[in-house]
């Protein structure tokens, strides 16, 4: 006989932990209670299996239950033979954790397809084990109350299962029905229909080739057919994105398996609570069966599953796939609100889908790379955020505010560091507008009270100029981090390390401390400190931004700085007069900022190799060359690329790299072989400078990781540790900012 107090911290609360625990120790013969509290759950059980109720505890917990730590304590018996859940007790400051949204669960899908049941096809079912959270948050505690679900009053049959332990919608916030629920509403033209009616008129206009908007969990999709090429190029024409690859939804597994390659551990992710889209290989019954714009010339395919009920009905009624991309204006953040949404989106969607359930901040899909055998995080959203990511020391209580592209912030306390959803691009006003929101929001939600403001270096940009704004309104410190060390930073608290490690980053732009723009960086330190052991050789960006949004730039740049006389190469479509200007702009070495950026010589190569002269979205000419080199049937051999030494730093010198592959290309070598043989060359030439420091641990961040091809190389090569649980984009910036700022704080 014994009695064991068991304390729980994690997030435990409205995952169903309680009534979990109260089965178990049921079915165990144990007495006791169990109970909120604000550091988690408190439990206390009493009987001769209380060990094995502690295996099985950790074990068999909820699937949305997350246990951070947990303590044991032993205690006198007393007999006590019942168990029961007690009364939450408050007081003191809450450690909460708001859950991320969650992709309907098995058993709602089964009452949602049941015609017996009460909600079937009621397209906002939801339970303790799945739902929005996240999105419909108005203030904590999280209760019904404090969501977006406040206005619906729920009948009595709702509220006996959100009243009874019991039951698997026992306080399941947004639990609603048809009776007492939110409902869906189409608008298509001067046509109104509601519910089933809205519902099956969407499906008909889908078929018919039309784009329609359709209101998610955290914000709109444009939605047509992935069979229809008329409907996407449409689709294409009205989001002015002619290029960058769509998402595809699909009816049911068998179809996505038939058109994409599937590690082991992909599926089980496809269909996690998470449910994020995927980056897969695609196969070739994806090229006969979906329309060419779904991903023109990609060699991957971005797919998920339905994640909500309205998804489910959707997908399962129409039998096959659907393109849903992010309902938004090019470079606009993502729709979530009525009336706004139907003039916003007004000239691209042709009807919309939507209901009475407010979102109440915005959240989109996230994404991961899974091409190799891990995957890699390319945008942390939906399902996901905000989970805290923990530090391996304590960061105390911060606010870090990320760079221009890919924008999130995050805020921590003690350990535990919480990532914002994605922004997106810093150019916007409305983006802006919604980033400062959003920061203030998370700030009064979680009851921070930040020491300090963490920031870029860049002195220009918006989010520098915002932390010092806001570091003046609250009466803070403002941190400058350096940005690739903010890099290096995410990946050392994303694997526990505080050590010094060797660090590749790897991006498109990061401001350098000699005022260049750094990109192509090996650093070595850790959270305190760094210093640069090796770049690129340097290279000018000839009329600076533009020259990112024109590779064709880039790849003169290069070839000026590889070549005494530039030799004539194919550049289709350049005018003479563009080329003649920007060789000036060289020459002279006027708006042309100098740069050491790999994301930058991904460029270069790319519009060498004709990939792309003008680039229409981020990493363009990258993702090109990539998608090219899995076309490779013979990588060429390229020569390692040699390492000149230079007051103590190693420049990586690219320009007979250059020269060769513009040699090879003008003598008729394959493209694909030669953007191969790029990819290989450039973890080849790294490996003697990772050699030299043996002892220490290697990681990689920046963008340019996001690449299929190099990180799987770089980890096998040179043993790196790859991003997996933060984005390397400066989408996960914001995390190693908040850690490596803790760091220059205590100094
Ligand atoms: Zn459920
Ligand atoms: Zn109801
Ligand atoms: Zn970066």
């Amino acid at each position: 006989m014994r009695r064991l107090r068991i304390r729980v911290v994690g997030v435990v609360q409205g995952v169903g932990f309680r009534p979990f625990i109260a089965n178990l120790a049921r079915r165990l013969g144990l007495g006791g209670f169990v109970l909120n509290d604000p550091d988690g759950v408190l439990i206390e059980v009493e009987g001769e299996r209380a060990e094995e109720f502690l295996a099985r505890m950790l074990n068999e917990k909820p699937p949305l239950a997350i246990i951070y730590s947990y303590e044991v304590q032993e205690l006198m018996p007393r007999g006590e033979r019942e168990f029961r859940i007690e009364r939450s007790r408050k007081g003191g400051a809450f450690r909460v954790w708001i859950l991320p949204d969650i992709a309907t669960c098995e058993e709602c899908l089964e009452e949602l397809f049941n015609p017996e049941d009460r909600r079937y096809r009621y397209p906002f079912i939801n339970c303790t084990h799945c739902g929005p959270r996240f999105t419909i948050i108005k203030d904590l505690p999280y209760d019904r109350p404090n969501t977006t679900m406040a206005k619906f009053k729920m009948c009595p049959l709702c509220l006996a299962e959100y009243e009874n332990p019991e039951d698997r919608r026992y306080h399941a916030q947004p639990n609603a029905c048809p009776r007492c629920g939110p409902k869906v509403m189409l608008r298509y033209g001067e046509e109104y229909r509601e519910g089933e009616e809205a519902i099956r008129r969407t499906e008909e206009l889908i078929r018919e080739g039309k784009i329609v908007a359709v209101k998610g969990l955290g914000g709109y999709h444009l939605i047509a057919d992935a069979r229809n090429d008329r409907a996407l190029a449409e689709l294409r024409r009205r989001k002015r994105r002619p290029y960058k690859p769509f998402a595809v939804m699909y009816p049911d597994v068998i179809t996505l398996q038939r058109h994409v390659l599937l590690p082991e551990g992909a599926m089980d992710l496809l269909r996690s609570p998470q449910a994020p889209i995927l980056i897969l290989r695609r196969k070739p019954a994806a090229d006969e069966e979906l329309a060419p714009s779904v991903a023109p010339d990609s060699p991957y395919l971005g797919v998920f599953l339905p994640y909500t009920p309205l998804h489910h009905i959707l997908l399962s009624d129409l039998g096959f796939p659907i393109v849903a991309t992010s309902g938004n204006i090019s470079d606009e953040p993502i729709e979530y609100r009525e009336p706004e949404v139907f003039s916003r989106l007004e000239g691209i969607a042709d009807a919309f889908l939507y209901h009475d359930r407010p979102i109440e901040r915005h959240a989109d899909d996230s994404v991961l790379i899974f091409t190799s055998s891990k995957p890699i995080p390319a945008r942390r959203s939906r399902g996901y955020v905000p989970l805290p990511i923990l530090a391996p020391t304590d960061v105390g209580e911060m606010l870090a505010l990320g760079s221009h592209m890919n924008v999130t912030f995050a805020v921590s306390r003690g350990k535990e560091i919480i990532l914002s959803q994605h922004f997106g691009d810093m150019d916007g006003l409305r983006v802006r507008e919604m980033y400062v929101k959003n920061l203030r929001d998370f700030i009064r939600l979680y009851a921070v009270k930040p020491r300090a403001i963490a920031h870029d270096m860049h002195p220009d940009y918006f989010t520098t100029t915002l932390a010092h704004d806001l570091a003046e309104e609250w009466g803070l410190p403002t941190v400058a981090v350096q940005h690739h060390h903010a890099h290096m930073g995410a990946l050392m608290l994303e694997y526990g390390i505080t050590e010094e490690v060797i660090a590749f980053t790897w991006d498109g732009t990061g401001y350098g401390p000699d005022g260049t723009v750094w990109g192509g960086e090996v650093l070595v330190g850790d959270g305190r400190d760094f210093r640069r052991v090796a770049t690129l050789y340097p290279f000018r960006l000839p009329g600076g931004e533009r020259a990112v949004k024109e590779p064709w730039r880039i790849a003169l740049a290069l070839l000026f700085e590889a070549y005494d006389d530039i030799p004539d190469f194919p550049l289709p479509d350049v005018p003479e007069t563009s080329l003649k200007a920007v060789i000036r702009m060289l020459e002279r070495g006027n708006l042309s900022p100098i740069t050491t950026s790999m994301g930058r010589l991904f460029d270069g190569i790319g519009a060498l190799l004709g990939m792309v002269k003008v680039s229409t979205h981020q990493a363009e000419a990258p993702q090109r060359l990539e998608a090219a080199a899995w076309g490779s049937r013979e990588p060429a051999t390229l020569a390692p690329m040699p390492l000149i030494e230079r007051e103590g730093l190693i420049y990586v010198d690219w320009r007979p790299l250059v020269r060769e592959i513009l040699a090879r290309r003008l003598r008729g070598e394959s493209v694909e072989d030669l953007a191969m043989g790029f990819h290989r060359v450039i973890v080849e030439s790294f490996a003697p400078i990772r050699e030299a420091y043996p002892n220490l641990r290697a990681v990689c961040g920046g963008g340019v990781f996001l690449n299929g091809i190099l990180s799987p190389a770089m980890e096998e090569r040179m043993g790196c540790l790859l991003p997996r649980l933060l984005p390397p984009t400066d989408g996960g910036l914001p995390a190693g900012q908040a850690w490596v700022a803790s760091h220059l704080l205590r100094r």
